[in-house]
């Protein structure tokens, strides 16, 4: 039994990180465990930004999104040095073990760091892109996804009203769940997505026959692993002549309160990482299996490349 652990946010913000550190924290302190907050992920560790944490420090942040604990990018983690000295930090308040919620990014360094000094680490996906091996879910992807069906939602009026074609470019780094998930349920006739081949000029001819056949409009969601949406459509207003717009969704998907999804599944991770950390457990990610929560090996999640689900791919095709 582990009698100090730490927990961190890192890498890329995302909604119910805080649910998720929030249930760490409450979950060490009913053990009866002591439990640090690091702030701003492996920089806050070198700068030994931390404070041991009551209750009351999670307060009120479970609606909220972003991280309370804040997060940043670190330069100095990639190195042997750095995360020595980060390991030093921790040993030197008696801190056995850490969890950290983080993307693909994160978890790697949080690999490296158990690997080289032993440490216990247990990770948490936290990232809207849904893109970490082993998990069908990540901490904030249903959250964004929400955020890009809203913006769907409000396009479609002015797409409709002025017989446009919107081309929405949303984030997912090199993943395309997020533009596949939302294009799905935002209706979206064309899904572009890292994953899939397409050919833009049989899009734009089937785009040029459905306006003929009386279309009053076309909304296509692109992945920003495809690359720039701004790009595509100044193609398919050249080839198609169809008056065409687009949208660049950006870092709105990053933001807002959590969905109860988010909320809900962020608690039940961070309950299982501390009663696995605090008993000793080690390199290990929790996630989620086809509703249910799995733990992933930590080493398997950074270095396998987490495929599109095929049934999303088909049914977009069905769909479309
Ligand atoms: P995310 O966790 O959202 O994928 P990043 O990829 O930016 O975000 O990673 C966050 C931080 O994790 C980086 O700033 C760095 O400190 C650490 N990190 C990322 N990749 C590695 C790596 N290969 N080795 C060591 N540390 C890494």
């Amino acid at each position: 039994m582990l009698k100090s652990i730490a927990v961190m946010t890192s890498g890329g913000d995302s909604p119910g990180m805080n649910a998720a550190a929030r249930a760490v924290v409450r979950t060490a302190l009913y053990e009866g465990v002591k439990v640090w907050g690091i702030n701003n992920g492996y920089h806050g560790l070198l700068e030994e930004d931390m404070f041991e944490m009551q209750s009351k420090n999670v307060g009120d942040i479970i609606q909220r999104g972003g991280t309370f604990l804040g997060t940043a990018r670190c330069r100095r983690w990639q190195t042997p040095e750095g995360r020595m000295q980060g390991f030093k930090n921790l040993v030197d308040r008696g801190i056995q073990g850490l969890v950290v919620i983080g993307g693909d990014g994160s978890l790697r360094g949080a690999q490296l760091l158990s690997q080289e000094t032993g440490i216990p680490i247990v990770g948490l996906p936290g990232t809207i892109d849904n893109d970490v091996w082993g998990s069908d879910y990540t901490i904030g992807c249903d959250t964004a996804a929400n955020t890009i069906i809203d913006a769907i939602n409000k396009l479609r009026d002015t797409a409709s009203a002025h017989r446009r074609v919107i081309v929405l470019e949303v984030m997912g780094r090199r993943s395309g769940w997020l533009a596949m998930v939302s294009g799905i349920s935002g209706g979206a006739e064309y899904i572009l997505v890292p994953e899939v081949e397409y050919n833009l000029d049989e899009i734009c001819d089937d785009m040029k026959r459905s306006y003929e056949a009386g279309k009053r409009y076309i909304l296509v969601v692109v992945a920003e692993g495809v690359g720039s949406g701004k790009e595509i459509g100044k193609y398919i207003s050249e080839k198609t002549g169809l008056d065409t717009r687009v949208s660049v969704l950006g870092y709105i998907q990053r933001g807002g309160s959590p969905t109860v999804i988010d909320r809900v599944k962020a608690s039940q991770l961070g309950e299982r990482a501390a009663l696995a950390i605090i008993s000793g457990l080690s390199d290990i990610v929790f996630g989620f299996d086809r509703g249910n929560v799995v733990s992933i090996n930590l080493h398997d999640a950074v270095t396998n490349k987490k495929k599109l689900d095929p049934e999303y791919m088909h049914l977009a095709k069905v769909l479309a």
